[in-house]
């Protein structure tokens, strides 16, 4: 895993290297007034996560087959990174801001210089929140996400044919990011009724978001976490589920279950994710994770890109919903594509067929 993250963080290196050459010399021929092939500033969160590296990638590559030039930043998950980064993009230049936010609640500032030189805002994966300063926003159904998550969890232990009760711990994502709410709302939807009915036990009793919210998304903080819950409340008892938001956090769970022998005398419990990272994809294949909800982020890079460069030209950004994305200012138009479930079964369908992984990868 630490090698795995040491060679993605390389990459990430280089392909914010290669983007940033090429915002400078975006910045220098002074596009002037014409946004159509001016400079796009990418903020994305962190390279720490696989995904955040293909979305950068991802939507270099589509603005630039557009003719845009591209300026792709990461805020290894510091606020003021970030907002520094969004800072020099409108300074350099930026036509548009594409933005996955580190904190959706910090750019207010930001985005209000944005807003005064008039550059528009797409909101990326995570809504930006407290500010009108944002003008769109491509994601996935957030909700649906978590639903995958809960439904995963009664179906593969069985608990709608009367199967138990079994012991479930719960994860959550980082308190600042707007999707942890939705993943947990979703997940819980389905989990909440037989957690009510005690077919579900959650033994440790944490079951608020703010309860079980991971900051920043850490594996490592799960992690401990999970040697917490293990020791103070599973001594006699064993854990049959965890519901897990996120692949990073799923592997620090399933290393503290191993800690203490899951795996080895007794069966791992059912552990989701998301994402569909490279170690957890091969962790399902291995039988330790059980599974993962995947986003394609080549596609939400599309979505992404087709708002922008309509926003840039007078044409007609796609949304599919204009009502869930409430940021506190306004609701956002948004354009929500779809996640999909995956585990050992249908991985190769999902991942290889289309292109995502190659078997090699997997191996
Ligand atoms: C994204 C997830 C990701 C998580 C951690 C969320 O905002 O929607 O895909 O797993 O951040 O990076």
């Amino acid at each position: 895993m630490r090698k795995l993250s040491a060679g993605l963080v390389t990459l990430g290196l280089t392909l914010s290297l290669a983007a940033c050459g090429q915002s400078a010399n975006g910045a220098g021929d002074g596009g002037g007034g014409d946004a159509k092939g001016g400079l796009i500033g990418i903020a994305m969160p962190t390279k720490s996560s696989e995904r955040w590296i293909n979305d950068g990638n991802n939507m270099v590559k589509e603005f630039q087959a557009k003719g845009y030039k591209t300026d792709l930043q990461y805020g290894d998950n510091v606020v003021e990174n970030q907002v520094s980064q969004v800072e020099n993009m409108i300074t350099k230049g930026a036509k548009l801001l594409v933005i996955a936010a580190i904190d959706g609640s910090s750019l207010t500032n930001v985005l209000q210089k944005a807003a005064d030189a008039h550059v528009p805002v797409i909101s990326y994966d995570r809504l930006i929140r407290g500010t009108g300063n944002v003008d769109y926003y491509a994601t996935f159904d957030n909700y649906k996400v978590g639903v995958l998550q809960g439904s995963y969890i009664v179906d593969k232990l069985g608990v709608k044919d009367g199967k138990g009760p079994f012991n479930v711990e719960l994860f959550a994502g980082s308190p600042d990011d707007n999707n942890a709410a939705f993943f947990y709302n979703g997940a819980m939807s389905v989990l909440k009724p037989y957690i009510d009915d005690k077919k579900l036990i959650v033994q440790s009793g944490q079951t608020s978001l703010n309860q079980i919210a991971t900051l920043r998304w850490d594996g490592g903080l799960a992690q401990s976490r999970m040697d917490n819950l293990l020791s103070k409340s599973y001594t006699a008892a064993r854990v049959d589920a965890v519901l897990s938001p996120y692949d990073g956090i799923s592997i620090g769970i399933i290393s503290s279950l191993k800690g203490v022998g899951y795996g080895a005398g007794q069966p791992l419990p059912v552990v989701t994710g998301q994402d569909g990272e490279l170690a957890s994809v091969k962790s399902i294949i291995a039988g330790e994770q059980t599974q993962t909800v995947y986003k394609d982020t080549r596609q939400l890079a599309k979505a992404a890109v087709q708002m922008g460069d309509a926003l840039l030209t007078g044409g007609k950004p796609e949304v599919n919903d204009t009502s869930q994305y409430n940021n506190g200012v306004k609701i956002v138009p948004a354009q929500l594509l779809q996640p999909v479930s995956v585990d050992k079964e249908n991985y190769q369908e999902v991942l290889v067929d289309s292109g995502q992984y190659t078997a090699d990868q997997l191996k």
